[in-house]
């Protein structure tokens, strides 16, 4: 804690004690319960925060980390060396006008569906059951069913490497399969404005609910996990490789290749982060032997090696 000593003096001048917090357990905050610990985690309160905490990093040289709700983290087991700024439940500001909807990057994305419902706007039925937040969609270009965040949204206010806000319009995002122009870098989603048509709310509740109930059928939502592990290969379906490779209830240590769903890594008992990258790797060599196909991880492993 010594290198964070200056830090975190003037991190108490402008965040409460409560929301900083140190040698935070990841595992608390990832979908897959699993994560070694971070030293530091702030949970900001507004934009104005996440500004001033981004630029006292900066100042100190410290490096930091942003996640919305870790629905796609695996944390390695050494931890995180750096502040994580964690948006969900912390920038959660929405606004709904016309066909237009305004959120900030912490609100869920079940909660973004749900207000587009509420106002009789249809456009966002395929994010209702994502368990991420608006920032992490945006930089993933989440979807699922045949909707992406790509098709709905118009523009996303971030803050950018040197501290500077700005913002991103259409083409500018260059959206692709679960990629954009934020991923691999250090841009802080703040919000994003969506253009939605206006539709019969039974219509839109009904397809959300036909979308949800399709997920409880095929995916396995009572076990720990980060979604679907790789990215769906060109031609082919990452599950249906794994499947055909006999890895169906592959297990190594407490990490196991779903029953339900292959493309799905499930915690079943105590997994360590090790765990879930060895099952990986295997997987990986087994398919590639099979099949001569290289599955690429969609999920995002993070953390000290
Ligand atoms: C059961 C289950 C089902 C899933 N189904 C789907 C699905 O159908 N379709 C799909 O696309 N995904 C799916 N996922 C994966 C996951 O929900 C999505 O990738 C989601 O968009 C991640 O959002 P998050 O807030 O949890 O992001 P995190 O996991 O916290 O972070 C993901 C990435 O985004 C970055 N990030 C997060 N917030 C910000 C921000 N505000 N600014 C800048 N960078 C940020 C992080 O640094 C990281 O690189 C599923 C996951 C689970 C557990």
């Amino acid at each position: 804690m010594e290198r964070y000593k200056d830090f975190i003096d003037d991190l108490k001048e402008f965040v409460e004690n409560p929301r900083i917090r140190f040698n935070e357990p990841m595992k608390n905050h990832t979908s897959f319960k699993i994560g070694g610990c971070a030293d530091i985690l702030v949970l900001p309160q507004n934009s104005e925060q996440v500004l001033s905490i981004i630029k006292l990093c900066r100042a100190r040289n410290i490096p930091y980390f942003i996640m919305g709700n870790g629905s796609n983290l695996l944390v390695r087991d050494k931890g995180m060396r750096a502040v994580v700024i964690k948006t969900f439940n912390c920038l959660k500001h929405l606004e709904v006008s016309a066909d237009y909807i305004e959120c900030e990057s912490g609100v869920l994305l079940s909660k973004l569906a749900n207000a587009a419902w509420e106002h009789g706007l249809t456009g966002l039925e395929f994010a209702a059951g994502i368990p991420g937040t608006l920032g992490g969609a945006v930089v993933m270009n989440a979807g699922a069913y045949g909707g992406e965040i790509k098709d709905v949204i118009i523009e996303t206010r971030y803050i950018d490497e040197d501290g500077i806000c700005r913002t991103a319009k259409g083409e500018q995002h260059q959206f692709g399969y679960r990629t954009s122009m934020f991923q691999g870098t250090n841009k802080f989603v703040l919000s994003a404005k969506f253009q939605l048509d206006c539709g019969n709310k039974d219509e839109i509740k009904e397809k959300m609910g036909y979308l949800n109930q399709c997920r409880k059928d095929k995916q396995p939502l009572e076990l720990p996990s980060a979604g679907s592990v790789f990215r769906r290969p060109e031609g082919y379906f990452a599950g249906k490789l794994i499947q055909d490779s006999g890895l169906r209830g592959y297990r190594i240590g407490g990490a196991e290749v779903s029953q339900k769903h292959c493309g799905f890594i499930v915690n079943s008992e105590n997994a360590t982060a090790q765990d879930v990258l060895d099952l990986i790797k295997h997987i990986q060599q087994t398919v590639k032997e099979k099949f001569g196909v290289e599955l690429q991880t969609e999920i995002k492993a993070v953390g000290e090696e």
